[in-house]
């Protein structure tokens, strides 16, 4: 299915309050198109994404999803995968990628990994059913799995796994034969299946069939920010809030007009993350034992020997993963944060499109975490060859989580804010919250 991509109005008629939207990204007040089945609507200004309408809204959420937990049952009980090399063979269930970091007295990368692949991802895949379903038996504590839904989603890496999977296998497949199991293949499916799973609902349209959007006490006229018209948005629920209300009515969530503290966050985690990617770098990522000797690699160094070996692909896609992306996202978090402070420029619109490219793609940089779980579980062959995690993996696995939470903390509406000052002489003070 292709959507047809419409941009939101800015026309001064004065529409229904559920076709009006306050973009979460720049602040602009704007009429959303009556959409029709495959539509989306997005911002006029800064390009996010607003609406959209799916064709079937329940019975393909409830397909998907369901049929996903299916296949991740399945991926849990069949061999995953199997390895042969000198004679030996080591069989891999999709479980032993968090259970043998456990026994290897990584506990806390075992349990990262096992939320990260398998907890969330079905947790997401249960509250989409739960919330559709709801739709039809009008089931209780909806609001509740529907801001969980969307708090966990970010923190669902399946599609990271799978390329850690194909990385692994590249690499290993110069000394040794892989056979894929069936539980292999169930994984795959569940990867599809969760993917359109989540590209089949919409946050706005879901809210709107937990319970109607509530109408604020205050004017609202689309082509101006919240900002002057005293209006701001609710993150959860995307229903439009008076400045003077704390509380959402819909959902119940604590509304505030930027994100609390932003910007000192922001910094915060970002320091700590530059700190960290230091020892990251330094301590080794994955332990090596083959004929006896012992080999510990780090992050560089285990990509040099793999260019070494002449696997270019891996070799790029793990430099641009755990190099070039952490740092170049903890530069331009940087750099946005000083942009914030900035007069008035021409670039806000720009900006915020970085901010949501490197938003989507820092989650990537957990890819080489992932091989190593992988690796450690699938080459076990004792003394002849065998792989063990190192405590850099942890720390890099610390960088990426606290970069995430960096992207998630900024607000791009600041990015915004001076021009609402300087054309609508409102400006947001973050001291009073005003
Ligand atoms: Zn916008
Ligand atoms: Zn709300």
């Amino acid at each position: 299915m292709t959507a047809t991509i419409a941009q939101a109005q800015l026309d001064t008629k004065a529409p229904a309050v559920s076709l009006l939207a306050l973009c979460p990204h720049c602040d602009l007040v704007q009429r959303l198109p009556d959409l029709q089945s495959g539509e989306e609507a997005r911002c006029s200004r800064c390009g996010h994404h607003l609406d959209a309408r799916h064709p079937e809204p329940v019975v393909r959420p409830v397909l998907y999803a369901g049929s996903a937990l299916f296949m991740l049952l399945l991926a849990n009980l069949f061999p995953f995968v199997s390895m042969f090399a000198a004679g030996n063979s080591n069989e891999m269930n999709f479980f032993d990628t968090s259970s043998v970091l456990f026994t290897e007295h990584h506990q806390w990368l075992a349990i990262l990994i096992w939320l990260f692949i398998q907890a969330v991802p079905a947790a997401c895949m249960f509250a989409i059913l739960y919330l559709k379903l709801g739709m039809v038996y009008a089931l209780p504590a909806r609001t509740w799995v529907a801001r969980v839904l969307y708090m966990l989603k970010p923190w669902s890496m399946v599609d990271i796994f799978l390329m850690g999977l194909i990385i692994s296998f590249v690499k290993l497949v110069a000394d040794a034969d892989i056979s894929l199991g069936p539980s292999f293949w169930a994984f795959c499916l569940f990867c599809l299946l969760h993917l359109r799973a989540f590209q089949v609902i919409d946050r706005r349209e879901l809210w709107s069939k937990i319970a109607p959007c509530p109408i604020p006490q205050v004017a609202a006229q689309p082509g101006k920010s919240g900002l002057a018209q005293n209006l701001k948005l609710c993150q959860v629920c995307t229903a439009l809030v008076p400045i003077t209300q704390t509380q959402c009515s819909r959902c119940h969530t604590k509304v505030r007009l930027r994100q609390r503290a932003s910007l000192q966050n922001t910094i915060a985690l970002l320091i700590a993350a530059t700190l960290l990617y230091i020892p990251a770098n330094l301590l080794p990522i994955m332990r090596t034992v083959s004929f006896g000797e012992t080999i510990d690699s780090t992050i560089i160094s285990g990509l040099v020997l793999m260019w070494q070996d002449g696997a270019y692909p891996v070799a790029i896609i793990i430099l641009i993963a755990s190099v070039i992306v952490p740092v170049a996202k903890i530069l331009i978090m940087f750099w946005l944060c000083y942009l914030t402070r900035l007069p008035v420029s021409q670039r806000q619109r720009h900006s915020t499109q970085i901010y949501r490219l490197v938003d989507w793609v820092g989650r990537w940089s957990m890819v080489d975490v992932l091989v190593v779980a992988i690796m450690a579980a699938l080459v076990r062959f004792d003394l002849l060859m065998s792989v063990y995690p190192g405590v850099g993996a942890l720390v890099f696995a610390a960088v990426v989580i606290l970069t995430m939470l960096a992207a998630l903390s900024f607000d791009p509406r600041l990015l915004w804010d001076p021009l609402t000052e300087q054309h609508e002489g409102v400006g947001f003070d973050a001291a009073t919250e005003r």
